[in-house]
């Protein structure tokens, strides 16, 4: 049985220049963790920090004047910094939140563009043994408060256009005490508030040694924020320990080597940025680049050629928009520097995979994951020939299974649930604060991932749709609950409802259905400022990018709001079973 249309794309291992890091047959068959494990370097004291693993080990040791990271700004400017110091800025940056009383387990949130220092205070708190919370820079501030209330977050770094934006919500934030401010090369000119604290200030004070607090595998360290189809989203906490996955997966499934130059595209408020465009890279002691600025089909080959990338690690929304950029706009650069290609976060089309085998002579290895799995957990590696439009095969150490409702497994072929063996070492550890909702994950030994898949005869996996009415819009998954709040927040909104509309660029595109309260007339002017309205409080890339006004929406019985029936309107299919639908 094949799966796509489109041929497999052979590999010719002889003719690599790079050998694979992974021989998957030979892996897969009898691998054990331990290997893995063993390959970390650990705390003095026995403990494990991925700030350690990142970074002081590498700064310790024959890395240490390496290049770890090349910056380049969205005006051009350029910085790079070795493991060696980033040791002293992520010390220094320890040592700040320390002397501000931050303890092991305490959560430190950061809300800033990808700047050096959102690096920096990363693996600063991280050291200092805190939870650590990365925002996306263009949410609004409904979104950061949220996130910032239910972790109570203590400490908030930030920049002063961003701590401007959510100047409003911070008397709503009762457990927040310190918000730090970064004025990166002094480029915002007004005073930052007097309660604030200056990053710059606070630095030059810091003492540039820190002793990393001994925070055990089992220890907090991480967590992000991701959507559910019920209420708001919720915190996925991972450990110390997934840093030994992050590790492994950079190794096999980006086939990281010493000398590579990498760049992952993703930003740090979603967890590949943390995961790939951190960890991965540094664990591996690989140089990356960081670019701040935004996507520009022309600028983003030109990185590829200044920086002389050999990795890239990006995503189906972003590939799809090169490809409509035009074939000629790559054959102007030297992309000759790259070898090695992958992407992640929706699904990768065929057309995708094999665009990029025709443009840059290799194919785009997709592969799977999500928040909650913390690492890479399926993929198409460099020693295997890829099928175009599949996400490949499990990795070593982790049980995939494709199960129907009572969970028993579906033959080879078949549509079925996509379900983890729980165990793998990057599992997140809990919705903070939300025990129920962590428990509703697992049933009958299996982690459930909400997507839907298959499997072929030769053990490939194919995506094939979410289980749930989580939206994914250009790689964000989006809760419509989230977005449906923010609605009805407006005076003239009665009710909303929420779906993902197929879009050829971003896979979905959010859609608001919206009835109006008494006495408000539909309008183009009250549409727009619908629009308005919620992208000031989300972001664009949260809000609606499409609202109908609709005299009423359908729900069920007890009052919920059927999205899968205003999903099948949508689209024009059969409405399915209607029988739980509320009579009007
Ligand atoms: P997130 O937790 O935001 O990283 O989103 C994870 C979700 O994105 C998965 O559960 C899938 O629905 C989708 N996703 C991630 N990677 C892929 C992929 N390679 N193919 C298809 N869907 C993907």
């Amino acid at each position: 049985m094949t799966t796509s249309s489109f041929p497999t794309i052979k590999k010719d291992l002889d003719a690599m220049k790079v050998k694979p890091n992974l021989d998957y047959d030979k892996v897969r068959g009898n691998f054990d963790w331990q290997e893995m494990y063993d390959e970390l370097d650990w705390l003095p004291g026995g403990g494990l920090n991925k700030a350690h693993e990142a970074i002081d080990r590498h700064a310790n040791g024959r890395n240490r004047d390496k290049l770890a990271m090349i910056w380049e700004g969205k005006n051009g400017e350029k910085e790079t910094y070795t493991f060696g110091e980033m040791k002293v800025h992520t010390d220094k940056f320890a040592n700040v939140i320390k002397s501000l009383g931050i303890e092991t387990g305490d959560r430190v949130f950061i809300y800033m563009e990808r700047l050096p220092e959102l690096y920096f205070a990363f693996f600063g708190a991280l050291k200092a043994g805190a939870v650590v919370g990365p925002l996306f820079s263009a949410f609004g501030p409904d979104p950061v408060r949220d996130r910032l209330q239910d972790s109570g977050a203590k400490v908030l770094v930030t920049q002063p256009d961003l701590r401007r934006k959510i100047t409003g919500i911070i008397p709503e934030l009762f457990e927040l005490q310190h918000i730090i401010v970064v004025n990166k090369n002094n480029r915002d000119p007004q005073p930052i508030n007097t309660a604030d604290l200056s990053y710059e200030e606070e630095m030059a004070k810091a003492p540039a040694s820190f002793d990393i607090v001994n925070t055990s595998q089992y220890d907090y360290s991480i967590m992000h924020y991701t959507s559910g189809t019920t209420g708001k989203p919720k915190g996925a906490v991972h450990r110390h320990q997934a840093v030994v996955q992050q590790y492994a997966t950079g190794k096999w499934a980006l086939d990281l080597h010493e000398d590579d130059i990498y760049w992952c595209t993703a930003d740090p408020g979603w967890v590949t940025g943390t995961s790939y465009g951190m960890l991965a890279p540094w664990t591996n002691g690989v140089t990356q680049l960081i670019y701040e600025g935004g996507f520009r089909a022309s600028k983003w080959y030109e990185l590829i050629q200044e920086y002389k990338i050999t990795v890239w690690y990006t995503a189906p929304t972003a590939i799809r928009m090169l490809m409509r950029a035009g074939d000629e706009v790559p054959r102007r650069y030297d992309m000759s520097s790259l070898r090695f290609m992958a992407s992640v976060g929706e699904p990768l089309n065929p057309e995708a995979v094999v665009w990029g085998n025709e443009i840059f002579d290799m194919p785009f290895h997709d592969n799977w994951w999500q928040t909650e799995t913390g690492a890479i957990m399926c993929a198409n590696y460099a020693c295997q020939d890829v099928k175009p439009g599949s996400m490949g095969r499990p990795l070593p150490g982790v049980e995939l299974g494709i199960v129907d409702e009572n969970f028993d497994p579906v033959p080879v072929g078949k549509d079925g649930i996509l379900v983890v063996r729980p165990g793998w070492p990057s599992m997140f550890h809990g919705y903070w604060g939300n025990a129920p909702m962590y428990n509703s994950r697992f049933r009958k030994g299996w982690y459930i991932t909400g997507d839907s898949a298959r499997i072929d005869e030769d053990g490939f996996y194919w995506f094939v749709g979410r289980t749930d009415d989580v939206i994914n819009t250009a790689g964000h998954l989006v809760g419509p609950f989230e977005v449906e709040s923010a609605l009805i927040e407006h005076p003239a909104v009665a009710e909303a409802g929420v779906i993902g509309k197929p879009d050829p660029i971003a896979m979905e595109v959010v859609k608001a259905f919206v009835s109006l309260k008494d006495g408000y007339e539909e309008s183009t002017e009250l549409r727009q400022e619908l629009m308005r309205f919620s992208r000031s409080k989300l972001s664009a890339a949260v809000a609606p990018r499409e609202i109908e006004f609709v005299a009423s929406l359908p729900k069920t019985r007890s009052g919920k709001i059927m999205r899968r029936l205003l999903k099948a309107r949508e689209l024009g299919l059969p409405e399915g079973d209607t029988s739980g639908l509320e009579e009007e």
